[in-house]
């Protein structure tokens, strides 16, 4: 016997974002705009509770499903900012990170041989965890006509409408395509007449530039029918933490905590009492930091259209997906990366939908960031 890796894992292949990060890793004086990871470090506030709650000894398990202290302040937190509703006793769940409530959704919640349609271009992990769970993938490739958004239209032309459920981001990466109450109608409707359930992931919900962020589960009929995920990755700078949560009816939220239960016991204690402090304290952070993204992401838009390339405008988390000017933006990305030590992503990284394009986050500071936009500028040229 020797160790081969199981089919469903031999299925997937390597992210196409570590390759870049490999090769940009051998390189000097480079700036990454390949990580979708903010700049910023985690609001002091927050740090500081870690480090308490350390000194305090505070190192054990805690509950499952989560410290009823941090639930309640998520619950709260939804309510005031997104207008959900969530009882902190049994339709919240704290989790390793929004990646893990999301391969829980899909283990827990979809049986082997149950198909999944994936809203593209997406984040890299939703077709890799719909294959570990065994679940088939029913690819729904929005358009850049659309503005990346999600349309009737799409899904139809997709065969959703065969599907299980459905999975999507909104504010999007990697295109930063967001979406509005209104857009958002169709879709839930689609959704009842079909009866899926959705899987939305909101976790760049409070990184909107032009307008406030809505949730599907908002909509009349939906909060029956969706798992909202979303974390502290994002908004609050905190991806180390490694903490997120999901919300849903009882029923998805005591499905995806049985398998959390066994898998992960419960999420990590330091990082739920940073993120208890970050939701009670944190808050102006958030904002400041949105500000800044929303200062870089119209420097980098007003950029692009002096290179003369097609971005459209981009209106959430810290993504522009302008159009590659080369064919294949694979080939695009290595040289720019060889030349002028630039790292980007290119679109075929997201699935379906994301040929032809760059993903440039924009979560860097505004001195490399102009940079690397010169150093763009002089390679298109
Ligand atoms: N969803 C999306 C759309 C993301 O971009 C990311 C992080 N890149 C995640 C989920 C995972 O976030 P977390 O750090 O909370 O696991």
């Amino acid at each position: 016997m020797t160790f081969e890796p199981a089919d469903r894992v031999d299925a997937v292949p390597p992210s196409g974002i570590r390759r870049f990060f490999e090769l940009a890793e051998e390189m000097d004086d480079i700036i990454s705009l390949g990580v979708g990871e903010p700049d910023f470090s985690a609001p002091w506030a927050a740090r500081e509770a870690a480090i308490t709650s350390l000194e305090r000894g505070q190192t054990s398990y805690t509950a499952n499903r989560g410290k009823r202290e941090l639930r309640e302040r998520i619950a709260d937190y939804e309510s005031d900012v997104h207008d959900l509703s969530y009882d902190a006793e049994d339709e919240i769940l704290v989790t390793a990170g929004a990646s893990e409530a999301l391969d829980l959704a899909f283990r827990a919640l979809l049986d082997p041989g149950d198909s999944l349609a994936v809203v593209q271009p997406c984040y890299v992990s939703y077709v890799p965890g719909a294959t570990f769970a065994g679940v088939d993938v029913i690819d729904v490739p929005t358009r850049v006509e659309d503005e990346f958004k999600l349309t009737r239209e799409v899904l139809e032309e997709s065969g959703a409408a065969e599907a299980d459920a459905l999975v999507y981001c909104y504010p999007n990466n990697p295109t930063g395509a967001t979406m509005t109450g209104d857009e958002l109608v169709e879709v839930a409707a689609f959704c009842r007449e079909n009866d899926l359930v959705v899987f939305a992931d909101e976790i760049y919900a409070d990184l909107t530039y032009e307008h406030d962020h809505t949730s599907i589960a908002t909509l009349p009929g939906m909060r029956e029918r969706t798992v909202v995920f979303n974390g502290f990755s994002k908004a609050f700078a905190m991806t180390g933490f490694r903490l997120g949560y999901a919300m849903g009816p009882p029923e998805a939220i005591t499905a995806m905590n049985r398998v959390h239960q066994y898998t992960m016991l419960s999420a990590p204690t330091t990082a739920q009492h940073a993120a208890i402090e970050a939701l009670d304290d944190c808050r102006e952070e958030v904002t400041d930091m949105a500000t800044q993204y929303d200062r870089r992401r119209k420097y980098v838009l007003s950029q692009f259209e002096e290179m003369g390339l097609d971005c459209f405008p981009a209106a959430g988390a810290f993504y522009a997906f302008p159009e590659c000017p080369w064919d294949d933006a694979g080939e695009f990305a290595e040289a720019l990366l060889q030349s002028k030590s630039v790292a980007v992503v290119p679109g075929t990284a997201f699935g379906e939908g994301g040929a032809g394009h760059l993903r440039i986050s924009y979560a860097t500071g505004l001195e490399d960031l102009k940079e690397a936009m010169t150093r763009i500028a002089d390679f298109v040229q």
